[in-house]
């Protein structure tokens, strides 16, 4: 006979991975569908800088998601490094803000949220060619480096006994009494208790195919385009923001550089013209990267919507359904926070913060 899950999760990102994590701590029996394999689409090409880029100019409801998730990370990383022997590399190296000309709202997002900033002692810009105005100082800020986040998170779940079902594209659902009684995927029907929805940039498409009597998330692709250099390490001295751009060093040395945004719909392909532009906002803001060769180049869709602020919620009209999505250009900081949140609401516990903005109907 066939056990059904408790929860049956769609999307094998870094939401689906760390909220069936929650789930299952918490006693459930979870499955994961994924239609590719698990941690390959935009939580696998983020750029994993664990604070949102200017997060002061954003609403509140993504700074008090980042605010959980900031205390949460060095536990998440450390339990998943020493329970699968992959390290997340989560690595607090600071984030050089270059220009501010909003410094005061920087500054007072910084009090509020406990940020520890300076605006005088910067750290060495030696290797770098900054246009500073106002700059900023985050010595505590980290990143992750998130396939490896991937990797660890799938593999504690198998430990976990999650069941990981790849190369599985959910394609319709079969709803009774206004309850989901199954999932039609590639790989055959599927019964279900909860139906949970962590299908990041695809989750509006999959709700007008599956749900089309019902008002759908507002997200959509948005594509992010970016570079790897092969630099040796302790070129930098953290991450560095100027503009819209940045690069990130990870540990062995090798430096990010991102990253573009454009809207042109399921579209994941690079282009020469970004390339160009990445290579040479990198060549100008660190010049030792001129002679350093460039491993690859890359782009992931982003599930984006207006402002940025994720869908956790449970459906006002379909009693077993819930959503975990869209967290556009924030999805890795914010993620343990929102996996905890939502397996909050699934188990009826107090939540860890207001649900209101992250609502169907929200406002912002
Ligand atoms: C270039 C770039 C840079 C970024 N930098 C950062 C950063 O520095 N910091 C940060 O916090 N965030 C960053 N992000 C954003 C972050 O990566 C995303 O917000 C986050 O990964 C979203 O996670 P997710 O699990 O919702 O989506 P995804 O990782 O895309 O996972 C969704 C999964 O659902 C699966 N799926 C979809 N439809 C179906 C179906 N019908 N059946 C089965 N499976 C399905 C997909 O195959 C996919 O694996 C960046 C993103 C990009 C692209």
């Amino acid at each position: 006979m066939t056990t059904i899950p408790d929860i049956t999760i769609i999307g094998g990102g870094i939401i689906g991975l760390l909220t069936a994590r929650e789930l299952t701590m918490a006693g459930a029996r979870v499955s994961i569908l994924e239609k590719n394999t698990i941690g390959q689409e935009s939580s696998w090409a983020g750029g994993g800088i664990l604070l949102p880029i200017y997060p002061w100019r954003q609403p509140s409801a993504i700074s008090e998601l980042v605010r959980h998730s900031l205390k949460l990370y060095p536990r998440l990383t450390s339990e998943l490094k020493t329970a699968t022997g992959i390290d997340p590399e989560w690595s607090p190296c600071g984030l050089f803000i270059s220009r501010n000309p909003d410094i005061e709202q920087a500054i007072d997002w910084c009090d509020r949220y406990s940020i520890n900033y300076r605006t005088e002692q910067t750290p060495s810009l030696d290797n770098l060619n900054c246009d500073p105005l106002n700059p900023l100082w985050l010595p505590d800020i980290a990143h992750a480096r998130n396939p490896r986040l991937l990797k660890s998170a799938r593999r504690d779940a198998e430990n976990r006994n999650i069941e990981l079902i790849e190369h599985c594209d959910v394609q319709n659902v079969t709803v009774k009494n206004g309850r989901i009684v199954s999932l039609t995927t590639d790989r055959g029907e599927r019964p279900v208790g909860h139906l949970m929805v962590c299908a990041g940039a695809w989750t509006k498409t999959l709700f007008e195919r599956f749900f089309s009597e019902f008002a759908a998330p507002e997200i959509q692709p948005i594509k992010g385009q970016m570079l790897l250099y092969d630099a040796p390490p302790n070129l930098l001295p953290g991450m560095i923001l100027e503009n819209d751009h940045y690069l990130i060093p990870r540990l062995d040395g090798k430096i990010l550089v991102g990253s573009s945004v454009e809207h042109c719909g399921f579209d994941k392909s690079t282009s020469e013209t970004t390339y160009r532009r990445l290579k040479s906002f990198a060549a100008h803001l660190c010049p030792a990267l001129k002679t350093m060769p460039i491993i690859t180049h890359w782009a992931g869709l982003r599930p984006g919507t207006e402002h940025g602020v994720p869908y956790i919620f449970r459906h006002p009209d379909l009693d077993n359904l819930s959503v975990n999505a869209g967290h556009f250009r924030n999805g890795l900081v914010m993620a343990p926070a929102s996996a905890r949140l939502m397996a909050d609401l699934i188990l009826g516990e107090t939540p860890l913060i207001d649900l209101e903005p992250y609502s169907l109907f929200a406002t912002h």
